[in-house]
């Protein structure tokens, strides 16, 4: 990851990591990235973490989300505005760097849009290896917009799930879903309602955008057993699930002091119990303890999976040669001698003066 005594910014665009995708395929780099936020969560003491900051607006949300380790320092910009695609703007939309803590250098400046689609499906799938029963084969997929099928296709190769039931308000959303998935082998159920697309499956996952207290999940809707992967609700003032599905359920979160914020936790007092979900990863802490067990990851997404994410795209353009040096912090030849870069024109505005 280092690059000692150099201040290059190496720089991966969308279309560069839209080209690790194609050249490593897609099931490959959900592996990957599960494999690095697992092993970065194994690591989870070593990293100075905290609550992402979040500036809220009437429409959205937009976040700083810093972590480090005594190497590396990670951060992501995102933004949440659930009203976007009116405009023809994407609801989340991401940009990050790698930095050396020695030396402060940032060292990778990369796209985040599609890699944390890609990290939010890898992790949603790290969670549910650890919590859902080994036999699940059918997902209930409700909200199918730009997260959707990346969720899809990690639960598809990384636990096995084999057919799917969709349901959108939007119904061209669920349309597009079944469009770009059609080639896969995933069966794909599109459903009336959210109780219509739940029924009779394993794992129910909630990705859905509004910045409201919604309740796509109510109690009568969950069987025993069932994997309840809560992605949409992730702010204040924006929860999917009804309080008594919490009740009714085992908890787990990335990150406590945030999910307490950001989470469908937000809704239950402050002394719920939860399990942070590095601690089932771990074996400090028991994940499911039984098939008939409710359990639910309420997930918000937590800086350390970027950092992770980043890490494995930083890892994969270096091994295939993608993305370019980007010349962000200059280049001196004596570093305290900064008033090199203008003096040039420095001297010919003294000159025409
Ligand atoms: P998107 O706007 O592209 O898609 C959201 C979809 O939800 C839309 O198609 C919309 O029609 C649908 N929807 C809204 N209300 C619904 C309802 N009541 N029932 C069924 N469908 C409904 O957004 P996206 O990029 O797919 O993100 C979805 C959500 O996931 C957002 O809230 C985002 O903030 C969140 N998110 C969470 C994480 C995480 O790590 N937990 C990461 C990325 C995004």
């Amino acid at each position: 990851m280092k690059r000692p005594n150099s201040v290059r910014t190496q720089f991966l665009s969308a279309h560069d990591v839209a080209e690790i995708v194609a050249k490593m395929g897609l099931a490959q780099v959900l592996r990957g990235m599960a494999d690095y936020i697992e092993a970065d969560f194994l690591r989870w003491s070593d990293f100075d973490k905290c609550a992402r900051v979040a500036s809220h607006s009437a429409g959205g949300v937009i976040e700083l989300m810093p972590i480090s380790d005594a190497k590396t320092y990670a951060f992501k910009y995102v933004n949440g505005h659930p009203k976007n695609t009116l405009l023809g703007l994407p609801t989340v939309m991401a940009f990050g760097v790698l930095a050396d803590v020695d030396t402060g250098v940032p060292h990778l400046l990369s796209e985040l849009t599609l890699t944390t689609a890609l990290r939010t499906a890898a992790m949603s799938a790290v969670a549910a290896r650890a919590l859902a029963r080994a036999a699940s084969r059918c997902m209930a997929l409700i909200g199918n917009g730009a997260q959707s099928e990346f969720q899809a296709l990690a639960f598809h190769h990384l636990l096995g799930i084999e057919e799917l039931r969709l349901f959108d308000t939007d119904r061209s959303a669920t349309a597009k879903l079944v469009r770009n998935l059609r080639h896969t082998p995933l069966r794909l159920i599109v459903c009336q309602s959210v109780a219509h697309a739940v029924r009779g499956s394993d794992i129910v996952t909630t990705v859905t955008a509004d910045k409201t207290h919604a309740t796509i999940l109510t109690p009568g809707l969950i069987q025993p057993g069932m994997h309840i992967n809560g992605v949409g609700g992730d702010c204040p003032g924006k929860t999917e699930l009804h309080a008594d599905v919490l009740r009714g359920a085992s908890v787990f979160v990335e990150y406590e002091p945030q999910t307490r914020i950001e989470g469908d936790l937000q809704q239950m007092p402050g002394d719920f119990p939860v399990t942070e979900l590095w601690q089932v990863l771990a074996g400090r802490a028991p994940g499911r303890i039984a098939p008939s067990q409710v359990t639910l990851f309420d997930s918000v997404g937590f800086a350390l999976e970027d950092y992770s994410a980043l890490r494995y795209m930083d890892d994969a353009a270096r091994e295939l040669g993608v993305g370019r040096p980007l010349s962000l912090i200059p280049e001196l030849t004596q570093p305290k001698d900064l008033f090199s870069l203008v003096r040039p024109a420095f001297k010919d505005l003294s000159l025409a003066a």
